[in-house]
């Protein structure tokens, strides 16, 4: 392997330190902890499994979680209820629904439901179009956990071609969004993309994010570039690692590159909003 790892768990340790200091500091001068909401709905081990992690982190950091778990049956109405509660409650700072939610919940109903405020995983149109005319307001998480990334490791990222695979509200748009706003020149693939081979050999900064396991060949990379595998399927991520590490000169683990980011962005934003609602006493 000739590429540098670009370390996630290192990276968001050193967030999460920083969050750590902030959160006492909250502590002292507001008398509270700074509280996350977070909801789930069905039974996805999946979904269960980072909830965890992220209740797990909160405590870690001294972020006050509340979890409210919902069955596999919960309606839209009663999912946007339960987050309306939740948006207006004086007490929560910051708001995390779990994506993704079963089938026949209406997923953007529900992240729509969440106060902007309190959108501390970035999904609701409110943020995304703050990401786009880059105004005031939360990134979502995954793409700014990547910014955040790249930036520790000083990877140069005005005036190179970025391709993004994959094109998704959550994740694709948000992060070619935020590569633009830093002046690279952005394009995004997807699954009607003909000739994806040919995009990636021309990238000095892959960024996949599709979910399909090693659906980028190694020997696509062009040599020298950057590769961020967001993709996270049993394990797996979207591009083949060894023979991508063997050309490339920088590219994250999987796991262990962006999940670690997402979760200390998560937590970040959520001091941040803490911050933002409540008055020195
Ligand atoms: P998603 O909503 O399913 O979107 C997947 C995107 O990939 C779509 O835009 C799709 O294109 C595109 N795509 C699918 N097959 C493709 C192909 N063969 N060639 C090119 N593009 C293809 O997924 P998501 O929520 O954005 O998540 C994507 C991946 O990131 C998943 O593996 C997920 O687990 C992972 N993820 C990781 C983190 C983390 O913290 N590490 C956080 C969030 C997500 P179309 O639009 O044409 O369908």
């Amino acid at each position: 392997m000739r590429a540098q790892l670009l370390d996630g768990r290192t990276t968001s340790k050193t967030m999460l330190d920083s969050v750590a200091v902030g959160a006492a500091e909250f502590l002292r001068t507001r008398g509270r902890a700074p509280v996350l909401a977070t909801i789930l709905v069905g039974d996805d081990p999946a979904s269960h499994t980072y909830v965890r992690m992220k209740v797990n982190r909160c405590k870690q950091v001294g972020i006050t979680s509340r979890r409210i778990d919902l069955t596999e049956s919960t309606s839209t109405g009663d999912l946007v209820r339960v987050i309306t509660e939740l948006s207006s409650d004086p007490d929560v700072d910051g708001i995390l629904l779990q994506h993704p939610v079963p089938p026949g919940v209406d997923e953007r109903a529900a992240f729509e439901a969440i106060n902007p405020a309190k959108d501390v995983d970035g999904v609701t149109r409110a943020s995304f179009a703050a990401m786009a005319f880059s105004a005031d307001g939360f990134s979502s998480a995954t793409p700014g956990g990547i910014i955040a990334l790249l930036d520790a490791y000083e990877i140069p990222l005005a005036g190179s071609r970025a391709v993004v695979v994959g094109r998704s509200a959550i994740l694709g748009k948000p992060v070619g969004m935020l590569l633009l706003e830093r002046d690279a020149t952005v394009t995004f693939c997807h699954s009607k993309t003909g000739d994806l081979e040919n995009h990636i050999r021309e990238a000095d900064i892959v960024v996949a994010a599709a979910g399909v396991p090693d659906l980028i060949k190694g020997d696509w990379i062009k040599l020298g570039a950057v590769v961020v595998d967001a993709g996270y399927v049993d394990n797996r991520g979207d591009v083949e690692f060894e023979s991508a590490a063997a050309r490339s000169a920088w590219i994250t683990p999987v796991p262990g590159g962006v999940g670690p980011m997402t979760i200390a962005t998560l937590l970040a934003q959520t001091l941040a909003a803490a911050e933002k609602r409540t008055i020195v006493k």
